[in-house]
């Protein structure tokens, strides 16, 4: 019963799910506007750097992603260390911004650190990325691309993500996408975690199971860096120090938008 004593009939419930539903396959509003996602350098006009600030910026960075030199003044923003704590935009907010975009996966390594650069918005939605997705795997992949997933060390956070893109909201099977259980029935490795040591030969041997030809994909701050845990007596740092990596998505963790991202920036490499 509702608060004017009306009865909620059960045709109701059902149009309020399809219109939610169709809402959120439709467009770009199922991202909260509070959701990390891209982070860049892009100075307002009038902002001026100097060594207080870009000191500053390195010293509340958790994870060192931020690098400040002078002289020449200059700052990088390294991406793939980046957890996503918003402190930095906190503490300048005139210097670096963080949006709600998802297409943050880069094919090198190297194309995650940021120097001053524009940000460009990217106007495909979930469902454009998917049905692109769906047109390349028919092509390569004789319909159907195989999905490993490892957890080289994770906290979980990347694989609760990882999950979540076969819940009926993302579900990418209808996408040609599924998870495999062994690695030898994969095409695709979607890797989480620092790598930690312990995990280390795990993933080798992983990959090495992995039939050619093959892509990897770096999942989360982790895997691309180190990220939080850095290279330590227990982590190695990174898993391209392990294995050759094709695309790196950074995020702490990043969400389902961006992993979709990631695997179609992936499929373009074959
Ligand atoms: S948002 Fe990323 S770059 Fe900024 S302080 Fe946090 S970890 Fe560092
Ligand atoms: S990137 Fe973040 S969420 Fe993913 S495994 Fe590392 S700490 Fe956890």
């Amino acid at each position: 019963m509702t608060e004017n004593n009306q009865k909620i009939k059960k045709s109701d419930i059902l149009s309020w799910n399809k219109v939610t539903l169709d809402k959120i396959l439709q467009s770009n509003d199922m991202i909260p506007g509070n959701f990390r996602g891209k982070i860049s350098l892009d100075p307002d006009k009038d902002f001026v750097l100097n060594s207080q600030i870009g000191q500053n910026l390195e010293n509340i960075c958790p994870t060192n992603a931020i690098s400040y030199k002078n002289p020449p003044e200059s700052i990088s923003l390294d991406v793939g260390k980046c957890i996503f704590c918003g402190n930095c935009q906190q503490e300048t907010p005139q210097l670096i911004k963080i949006s709600n975009n998802f297409d943050v996966a880069k094919k090198r390594k190297n194309h995650l650190l940021e120097v001053f650069s524009e940000s460009v918005p990217f106007g495909k939605t979930y469902e454009e990325i998917g049905n692109e997705l769906k047109n390349k795997i028919n092509k390569t992949f004789g319909r159907s691309l195989a999905i490993r997933e490892i957890d080289a060390g994770s906290c979980n956070g990347c694989e609760i993500e990882i999950s979540a893109l076969t819940n009926p909201i993302y579900d990418i099977e209808r996408f040609g996408m599924h998870f495999v259980a062994s690695p030898r029935h994969a095409d695709l490795l979607l890797v989480t975690g620092p790598a930690s040591k312990n995990m280390e030969k795990a993933l080798k041997i992983a990959y090495e199971s992995t039939p050619e030809p093959k892509l990897v994909i770096a999942v989360g701050a982790c895997a691309c860096s180190g990220g939080i845990f850095g290279k330590n007596y227990a982590t190695t740092g990174g898993i391209d120090r392990i294995v050759p990596v094709d695309v790196f998505i950074p995020g702490c963790p990043p969400r389902p938008q961006a992993l979709i991202y990631g695997i179609m920036l992936a499929l373009d490499k074959m």
